[in-house]
């Protein structure tokens, strides 16, 4: 059972491109939210802060955090292996800290099968369309079209996993995303009614499926 002053575990997975590292760097700037900083091996882009953004690290260093149990939970995706390191996340769900995660369906797994003594809150994030999605992809990757192409060909893939999430939010506005999401996990934490229509969510499914 959670114990009532410990922080809560949000996690938010989405397709790539779809706004999930943009919707948890605005969470983390609500009081008392942390970012959970992952491990990559992937090399890090333009405007990528490291040790903020990702410790970015190689495939050896990677294998050695393996090796020496030192991962929540860990994964490949598109070709680079990614990570959560297990306890600076105990440490500021200990300190009551809420911790974001901006992990894959994978990674999301893991740690919902762990069932670890804290509360967990998870969200997958959808595109409103398969097209606003390749422009959002293509204006971050700019420079590499084809990381645009190869990631929307995964899209229906990661589709799939939508129905594995207690909440699936569509990122169109921005702000009324992050509104959305920030109202599901106050009604969570504090056993509030929530506003969410299981239904819509699945018709927005079948209109990107097709
Ligand atoms: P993800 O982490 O899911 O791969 P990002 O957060 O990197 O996606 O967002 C992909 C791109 O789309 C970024 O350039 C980001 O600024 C932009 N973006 C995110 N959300 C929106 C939105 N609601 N409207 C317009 N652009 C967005
Ligand atoms: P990107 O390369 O675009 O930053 O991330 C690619 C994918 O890896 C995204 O779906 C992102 O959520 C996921 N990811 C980032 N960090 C982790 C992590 O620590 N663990 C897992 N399982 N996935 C991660």
């Amino acid at each position: 059972m959670p114990i009532e002053n410990d922080g809560v575990m949000i996690i938010l997975s989405s397709p790539s491109g779809a706004g999930k590292t943009t919707l948890v760097s605005l969470l983390s700037k609500l009081d008392n939210f942390e970012i959970s900083v992952s491990h990559t091996t992937r090399k890090p882009r333009a405007k990528e802060i490291p040790d903020k953004d990702y410790y970015f690290i190689e495939e050896n260093e990677f294998e050695r955090l393996i090796k020496n149990q030192e991962f929540l939970e860990y994964a490949k995706v598109f070709n680079n292996f990614y990570g959560t390191t297990r306890t600076p996340v105990i440490n500021n769900l200990n300190k009551g800290k809420n911790v974001l995660f901006d992990i894959d369906w994978q990674g999301a797994d893991q740690i919902k099968n762990k069932k670890l003594d804290y509360k967990l809150i998870t969200f997958f994030i959808l595109p409103p369309s398969k097209e606003v999605l390749f422009k959002r992809l293509s204006s971050r990757d700019m420079k590499d079209k084809l990381i645009a192409e190869e990631r929307m060909k995964q899209f229906g893939r990661d589709l799939l996993h939508w129905i594995n999430y207690d909440y699936v939010v569509i990122n169109d506005n921005l702000d009324s995303c992050y509104s959305k999401i920030k109202c599901l996990i106050d009604a969570e934490v504090n056993s509030g009614s929530k506003d969410y229509d299981k239904d819509f969510v699945r018709k927005h499914v079948e209109k990107l499926s097709s």
